[in-house]
């Protein structure tokens, strides 16, 4: 079966291990930069996209893991971990010293962090969301029921990369998320080859299809 990493360093690592674990593969935390030696994927958690860059690179995990990226691993990153595998950060934070968050990078694309405002710390919502279609019934592809937790949204995409699921502008008959959600379509979920990210936390709805869906790329099926 398939070993698949997930970088445990802070957030919610250990729903995407039972996550990862529910689609048969073999679930491994990743600390250390040997750990990221015969693993077929890996999944970045969400989690404060700050402290596991920081401790990417006191770990010194943070340059194997951008080399293993560049050659190719499959990495899929929620929220934070969309954050880390973006090229560029509209707004990055900087730390005491006024040096700016770095990212793993691998997605040709400009994230802007706690995007959807702080008057809500989070908001759930019901998405399409492309690529699903191995799950299709009669009915179609059920949406993905999406929880936003301070996520990020993706203001731009480089030619490479695939939009898979946006979330569609505040509805005002359907106030209630209206504070939360933007004026205009905004990019939540993305794919470039191996590179899957989504804003939201699939991992904490007993949403299966996201993981499943990286399983299927990791194997060539997707
Ligand atoms: N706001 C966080 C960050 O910038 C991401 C939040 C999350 O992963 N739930 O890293």
């Amino acid at each position: 079966g398939l070993r698949i990493g997930v970088l445990a360093l802070q957030g919610d690592f250990r729903e995407h291990l039972r996550a990862a674990a529910e689609t048969g593969a073999q679930a491994v935390s990743v600390r250390r930069p040997q750990e990221l030696d015969g693993l077929d994927g890996l999944i970045i958690p969400g989690g404060e996209s700050t402290a596991i860059d920081k401790l990417a690179r006191a770990f010194e995990l943070a340059g194997p893991l951008r080399g293993r990226i560049a050659e190719g691993l499959p990495v899929y990153g929620s929220c934070a971990g969309m954050i880390l595998l973006a090229s560029d950060i509209a707004d990055p934070a900087t730390d005491l010293a006024g040096a700016p968050q770095q990212t793993f990078g691998g997605l040709d694309m400009t994230v802007r962090r706690n995007a959807f405002g702080r008057q809500r710390d989070s908001f759930e919502t019901d998405l399409d969301f492309k690529g699903l279609d191995f799950s299709a019934t009669e009915s179609g592809v059920a949406p993905v029921h999406a929880v936003f937790i301070r996520g990020p949204w993706v203001e731009r995409v480089g030619p490479s990369v695939e939009v898979l699921a946006q979330v569609e502008p505040a509805d005002p008959e359907h106030a209630s998320h209206a504070a939360a959600l933007p004026g205009t379509a905004r990019i939540v979920a993305v794919r470039s080859g191996p590179l899957l990210a989504t804003s939201f936390h699939p991992e904490v709805t007993g949403e299966k299809r996201v993981h499943e869906l990286f399983i299927r790329m990791i194997r060539g099926e997707a």
